[in-house]
Order: C-alpha cells, then structure tokens, then sequence
C-alpha cells in the first residue's frame, strides 16, 4: 500500500516519500508526516537474530513506499558497511544495571551516522525517479554533530551541495575540528555568531523565503534539509529500537512481547520520536523516558504540558542538546492531537509569537508512555564516574544525562523493566568533560593529549576519527551574524 506524507500544519498537498525527502520542510513550514503510521508486517520475534541490514531493509519499505526494493537494497547496502567500526553497526553492551545502545560506531562517531549514512543515498535516489535535474543543496543547521555526519554523508556526492551553519562558541573542540577540517570541492561550513536554535531559525527560514527559492531555481539549484526535519533522517533511527529489542530476545534478556524501557538524552526530540514511532508500529515499549540536560524545556513541557522556550539558553557539556525549540515535537504534537494539523498549526504559531503554548488535557492524556527527567551539569560528571568506576565503561556527557535520568527514574518508581539507554555519542567527542569527571588533569591539555589520558585510563583505543584531525588542515574559516545567512549562502552557490 503506497504511504504519502502531508505537512504537519495543513497544507493539502500529499506527496510520495521519495517527494518529501527532496523538499525536507512543507511550503507552509511543517513538517512531513506519513498519512497513516505502518504497523510491523511480521510478527516482532522475527527482528531478532537478522543482521542490521535485514531490519533496515525491512523498516524501511514499510515507510518509503514509493522506493523499489532494489532502490532500498542498494542504499542500505551502501549506508552500512565498513564505514562503521563493528559488523554489528550498533552493538547493545551491558553496564551498571542497564543496556547501552551504542549508536556511535559510524564515521563521525555520534548517533547522527545512524541516519546520516543513508541519507544522501535515499535522496540521489530520490533526484533520479523525481527527474530532478537541479543541483540539491542541502542546508544544515547543527548544535555539534549532525554537521559533520551530514558533510561526510554528502561530501562529493554527485548532484548535491551541503552548507553547514553551527554555533561557533557552542560546540566542543573536536567537534568544531571535525567540521572546519572537513574536505570534498561541494562542502561548506560556517560558524554563526549566536546559538543553535538561532541557526535553526536561520536555515528554516532561508527553506520557507519563495523569493530566494526563486532566486536559486533559476540558477539550476533547489533546497533540501538534512536535519532531522527530514522525514529521510527519522525513518532510519526506528531501526536501532527495533534491531536492539531483537538483540535482547536473541540473548534471552526478554521475552517475547515483554515490554522494554528506552531513554534517549534528547535535544531536537528527533531520535526519541522514532522510538514513539515503533512503539506505535507495535514495538513492546513501556516508557518512552526523555532525558534533557539543564536546557529543561522538555522536562517542564511532561510535567506541566506548557512548552515554554522564554528561558535563559544554557551552554553545557552535552552541547548537542543544548536546545530549547525542539523542532520534532511539532510531529509529536500533531500525532496527540490526533493528526490534527489545524491545532498545529495554532500552536506553533503561538510558539513563534509567544515563545510558548499550552496542550489541552485530551492531548496529554495521550503522552501516558512519556517520562520526562533532566540532569545537571554535576549530576552528569558524577554519572560518568559511577558508571565507569562500577563497570569499568566509559560514555560519554549526553548518554550520561540519560543515564543519570533513568537512575534517578528508577529508584523513584521502583521500575525494574529492561532497559536500553541510547548511547549517542563516543566518549571521546567529549573528550575534556570526560576526562575531567573520571578525574584526569585537564588543564593545560589540549583534547588530543587528554584523549590519550582517556585511552590510557579505559583501555580503549582513540577512534581513528579522532586521531586523523590532529594533522588535518582547516579548510573553512568563515564566522558571520545570523542576519547574514542567507548572504553565506549566495556566495557559497556564487548567485
Ligand atoms: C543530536 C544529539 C542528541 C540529541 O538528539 P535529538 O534527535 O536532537 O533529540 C543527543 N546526543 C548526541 C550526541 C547528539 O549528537
């Protein structure tokens, strides 16, 4: 049965997949969401014991319903190979009383890889059965990770360009490194002076300007978005649920139809709405727990069903969720209100003139299976510590505050339910704020010192992409204001 996507917030147009992959954002500035959600076509035991590849596969047909089956094939096959360090591409390890799903194993050693792999298969793929003979150019707003994973993505792709704006003073070192380093003649980076959610702001209102749209499609190029506003990004994060619930029934940890726990550290509240997704596609799921950082935005919005962003913007340790418009919760809010696009509509209207809106009861009533929790910037370094002096396993800040979250969850309501923790990032992206919560020295060090302090300390090898930024040369050195980003983006495409 063919699925298409309509816009969060009404607009009447419904589009194949392959379509809303290409445009990234509705006209009207929603998001795209699958008419009806699919359930799982086989029962969910058959997920376990297949290779990542088969479940992705299999995932992702049921979504991406206008692809052929040799189109899906080629670009899982293309997505996950060796770019990834482990044949299992995202190992599920024990430690401390939980289970780390490890989504870090790609080439820019954070979860972003995950999607960010096959992204830019599924969209070449998309130019060739759409006729598309403009060139895509892919804008990307980051708080750290998804740029890089974007730009190794698409670096050299044919047919596409990629233009990445991050905050320049809100990112960590190595972060920063990865991207001003990278390579490919189609690859562009900016620092903005400002925070994430004004690059965010930034880029989606460049997506929504008609007369620069205009502008650009005479010049032979279109937009696209390789944010996970991009239905494109989210449909490969529902594999590693339901890959990992295999895992635990393959290893005896469940049983079959046994209901799990996931808690996912969250920014954009991407990758814990493709949790919500496979929970509703039949996924066993009992609480879905969102872990925010000191950015509670999140956590006030389950508690109270008032999101309000007028707050303080708050650097932390976990700078990939330093967040507070999280743009996927307009997918959510959509879904609770009972696909209703005119109540989203009305409320992220509010959320624009206001800074906040409010969800009624109705709507609450239908979030039971969200938790939310926050950790503080002391409660994450103490989390690192205990898990690494318990179980001798280092994580790094972001999967730390889901983990301090879920420790503190558990002890409160005695809940014992298996638990998978989404491990988003490898230690050693972060590698000062890990050092200093295990207590290595870190002053007068720089991060290529301390991460061989880590090494040293873990018994674990510095990943190779962290080791080859030490000699790598700087190829993009560009700052400017968040008013001139549409500028950076004329003279990057010379229009
Ligand atoms: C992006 C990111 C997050 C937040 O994920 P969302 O999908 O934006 O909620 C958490 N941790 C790390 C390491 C990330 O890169």
């Amino acid at each position: 049965m063919e699925n298409l996507y309509q816009s969060t917030r009404g607009d009447q147009e419904r589009i194949p997949a392959s379509r809303a992959i290409l445009n990234g954002i509705a006209k009207d500035g929603g998001l795209y969401v699958p008419l009806t959600l699919p359930k799982f076509d086989r029962p969910v035991r058959e997920y376990a014991g297949r290779s990542y590849r088969e479940n992705a596969f299999d995932i992702l047909r049921l979504f991406l319903t206008d692809y052929t089956d040799e189109e899906l094939h080629r670009c899982v096959d293309a997505a996950y190979d060796g770019k990834f360090d482990t044949a299992e591409i995202a190992p599920l390890t024990e430690a401390a009383g939980a289970h780390y799903l490890e989504l870090w194993h790609g080439p820019t050693i954070a979860f972003k890889d995950m999607a960010l792999s096959l992204l830019p298969h599924l969209m070449t793929t998309a130019a060739e059965k759409n006729g598309v003979t403009e060139e895509t150019v892919i804008l990307t707003a980051t708080s750290g990770d998804t740029g890089k994973a974007a730009l190794a993505g698409f670096a050299d792709v044919k047919g596409t360009r990629i233009m990445v704006f991050y905050p320049k003073h809100g990112v960590s070192p190595i972060q920063e490194r990865q991207m001003v380093t990278q390579t490919g003649d189609n690859t562009c980076v900016v620092g903005i002076e400002g925070n994430f959610d004004d690059a965010q702001t930034g880029v989606k209102r460049i997506f929504t300007d008609a007369a620069m749209n205009r502008e650009l499609a005479d010049a032979g190029f279109r937009f696209s978005s390789a944010n996970s506003i991009n239905i494109g990004r989210l449909v490969p994060q529902i594999v590693y649920y339901v890959h990992s619930y295999g895992k635990l029934l393959k290893e005896g940890r469940i049983r079959d139809g046994e209901a799990v726990n996931f808690v996912v550290p969250t920014g954009n509240f991407g990758n814990i709405l493709a949790a919500y997704y496979a929970m509703q596609m039949g996924l066993p799921v009992n609480r879905l727990i969102c872990a925010s950082n000191e950015n509670r935005v999140l956590y006030d919005f389950f508690g109270t069903g008032t999101y309000d962003r007028n707050r303080e913007f708050i650097l932390t340790s976990s700078p990939s969720m330093d967040i507070l418009i999280s743009s996927n919760l307009e997918r959510l809010i959509y879904h609770i209100a009972g696909n209703d696009a005119g109540t989203d509509a009305a409320l992220m209207s509010r959320l624009l003139s206001e800074g906040k809106y409010e969800i009624t009861d109705a709507m609450r009533r239908n979030l039971s299976m969200f938790v939310g929790g926050f950790a503080t910037e002391e409660e994450t370094a103490a989390e690192i510590a205990r898990v690494f002096e318990e179980a001798h396993y280092l994580i790094d800040t972001h999967t730390a505050v889901a983990s301090a979250v879920y420790r503190r969850y558990r002890e409160q309501s005695g809940d014992d339910t298996v638990t998978v923790i989404a491990s988003t990032a490898s230690p050693f992206k972060f590698t000062r704020a890990v050092a200093g919560a295990i207590g290595i020295e870190t002053e007068g060090a720089d991060d290529f010192a301390l991460a061989e302090k880590l090494s040293d300390a873990a018994g674990v090898p510095i990943p190779a992409a962290v080791t080859s930024l030490r000699t790598a040369q700087v190829k993009h050195d560009r700052v400017c204001a968040t008013e001139e980003m549409a500028q950076a983006v004329r003279d990057f495409l010379k229009v």
